[in-house]
């Protein structure tokens, strides 16, 4: 049994974890595993004093933030980009406690990310974890979207933007894809109601440079309850480039939906 087993294995089992990963086709090293461990015990630990999310059980922790991050590898074009890419440049908008982006990251450690969060405590919280854990392939930033998707250090550097839990479809297209490359694809993960969130950002998506490539629809399990929870990676490829206009300045997106 080798280091990370021995410290790991006896306080958290990650057999579960292992089996999700399974069902979406990744197997980790014992040092990743080890990696999502201690990201778990600093979210619960921190989680005590600064309000960073409020899934703590540990089994819910796995899939709900762990596992349904890593849905993403179920987009096989995304995956096989974040597999094969060397130069790969990911966003993660409105990261919160790095969710998507510290998994990601674990996953796939030649893949460049930026988490980006409007709240410094929280990108403080993440500058400490990745220390701890020794990411090397990922910046964390204290901006508002609407800021950084007009500086042209960021502004159309990205092959994908991804972003979770953080505005309706339309301001999250306003928020996003000012940052992805012509051609890039910008990934929203969202709940059960994709198709009408779709239906109402219409408008927004073709505004801002994006077309529907696809959505990614599949069940994720709940360690609390049987029932299985509807998930939907919405793919929105950017096929042209964005007026100077956007992002509006900040609050407008959400106040003034495109
Ligand atoms: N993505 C994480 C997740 O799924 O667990 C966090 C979700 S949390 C509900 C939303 C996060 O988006 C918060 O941390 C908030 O500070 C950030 N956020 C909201 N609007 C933002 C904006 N305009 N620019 C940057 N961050 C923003």
């Amino acid at each position: 049994m080798n280091e990370a087993n021995d410290l790991y294995e006896h306080k958290y089992s990650a057999d579960r974890f292992r089996d999700e990963l399974a069902e979406i086709h990744l197997s980790l090293t014992d040092e990743q595993v080890k990696k999502f461990m201690l990201t778990y015990e600093m979210l619960v630990e921190t989680n005590k004093v600064m309000n960073l999310t409020a899934i703590t059980d540990f089994d819910d922790v796995i899939t709900k933030h762990f596992i349904d991050s890593l849905s993403l590898v179920r987009i096989k074009k995304i995956r096989d980009e974040l597999v094969n890419r060397k130069d790969l440049k990911v966003i993660d908008m409105g990261t919160g406690a790095g969710f998507p982006g510290i998994p990601l990251a674990i996953v796939f450690p030649n893949v460049k990310f930026v988490l980006v969060d409007a709240l410094m405590k929280r990108v403080k919280y993440l500058t400490a974890l990745i220390e701890k854990i020794n990411l090397t392939n990922v910046t964390v930033l204290q901006k508002r979207a609407e800021d950084i998707g007009r500086d042209p250090m960021h502004r159309e550097q990205y092959d994908i933007a991804v972003s979770r839990a953080v505005a309706n479809l339309s301001p999250l297209c306003e928020y996003c894809l000012p940052l992805v490359k012509v051609n890039g694809d910008f990934i929203a993960y969202k709940s059960n109601k994709a198709e009408e969130e779709i239906a109402t950002s219409r408008r927004a998506i073709s505004t801002l440079g994006g077309k529907i490539a696809g959505i990614e629809t599949f069940l994720m399990n709940n360690p609390s309850d049987n029932e299985k929870i509807e998930r939907n990676l919405i793919d929105i490829k950017k096929v042209k480039k964005i007026p100077a206009t956007y992002p509006r300045k900040a609050g407008t997106p959400t106040k003034k939906p495109l």
